[in-house]
């Protein structure tokens, strides 16, 4: 298996899991529409790398245009990042997201059926989980009703590739449900560039930290968790890329569907996380505690032991080194990637 058509690829995860893949000896090909990333990402890949890999400014929901892409490349196999990802903008626009990512999928899938691609790794969520009844969350766990459209794109999805591989059994698939991304690369050239005011805790705190926003809102404190304020696995996006390369490695196995969490195996609450990022850098984080966020779990990490025993992969980065990355990302590129 060599070379890896990277859907998203030049997002926020999927640049991170491309430079992986290069330095693991295998060709990504990325697909990206720049709806949610910059062009200059690919500059940044090859200054890390030395290697200039193959873009086409696609929209994966183009069948037409994708469809080339596999023409015109002997695609090995396909990690599907790219999807609308925001949980509150999937409550206000339902049909946008349902459109985009599922139809993405499916025009990936007829691709990779007519191209005899068998492989592909699809990048789920901890959201499938839905509400957990307790933690830490095993793959073994019911799949629940999801709790917003975005979320209810993943559980959809994942049943699709699950259908797909029962009808073709020679198709191997990779789900992977990811708990919280965060960091950037160490050199400071890629992280977190969201479009407007974050909405996740570790772009918020960045930007708070260089001064761009004033204050952050803890969205609750009285949570029953150690500090009362919610607790998430959050796991370095270095980690998390590589989880991507030892699951091609285990398609290479033939092995079918699987799934695995790619999480730490430990909780850390946004206090600790807050102070953890002050630490690190040496900045202080001003904050407010506000209401809680609809929606919102107190608690949710992941068991990682099916991941380390089949995968033989394990995060390694600490909480600091991610915070670290973050920060670096950020005071680098206070306006983001031009
Ligand atoms: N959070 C917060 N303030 C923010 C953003 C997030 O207190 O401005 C909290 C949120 O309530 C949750 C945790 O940080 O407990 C992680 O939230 P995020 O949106 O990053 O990820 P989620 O786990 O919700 O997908």
């Amino acid at each position: 298996m060599k070379k890896v058509l990277v859907t998203g690829g030049l997002g926020f995860i999927g640049s991170e899991a491309v430079i992986c893949l290069i330095e693991n000896g295998y060709e990504p090909v990325i697909i990206d529409n720049l709806f949610n990333a910059k062009v200059a990402v690919l500059d940044r890949i090859e200054t890390i790398t030395h290697f200039r890999p193959k873009f086409y400014e696609v929209d994966a929901t183009d069948e037409e245009a994708t469809e080339k892409v596999f023409a015109e490349n002997e695609i090995d196999a396909v990690i599907h990042f790219a999807g609308y990802k925001a949980v509150g903008e999937s409550v206000e626009k339902p049909l946008e997201y349902y459109e985009n990512n599922l139809e993405s999928l499916i025009v990936i899938a007829k691709c990779m059926k007519r191209h005899n691609v068998k492989n592909i790794i699809f990048s789920s969520s901890a959201t499938v989980y839905g509400v957990p009844s307790r933690v830490p969350l095993y793959e073994s766990d019911p799949v629940a009703e999801a709790t917003n459209p975005y979320g209810e794109t993943k559980v959809m999805i994942e049943r699709i590739l699950k259908d797909l591989q029962k009808a073709d059994p020679t198709l191997n698939v990779g789900i992977l449900r990811y708990f919280n991304p965060i960091g950037g690369h160490p050199s400071g050239l890629l992280g977190e560039d969201p479009n407007g005011i974050p909405n996740n805790l570790l772009p918020y705190v960045s930007q708070v930290a260089i001064g761009k926003l004033k204050c952050l809102k803890i969205f609750g404190d009285d949570y029953p968790t150690v500090d009362g304020t919610g607790v998430r696995d959050y796991i370095h996006v270095v980690d998390l890329a590589e989880g991507h390369v030892a699951t091609l490695k285990k398609l290479e196995e033939n092995p079918g569907y699987v799934v695995y969490n790619l999480g730490t195996g430990k909780g850390t609450s946004v206090l600790e996380l807050v102070h953890a990022y002050e630490k690190a850098n040496g900045v202080k984080i001003p904050y407010v505690i506000a209401p809680r966020r609809a929606g919102d779990v107190a608690e949710n990490y992941a068991d990682c032991e099916k991941a380390a025993k089949e995968l033989h992969w394990r995060a390694k980065f600490t909480i600091e080194d991610a915070c670290r990355d973050a920060y670096n990302f950020q005071k680098n590129n206070p306006e983001g990637i031009k």
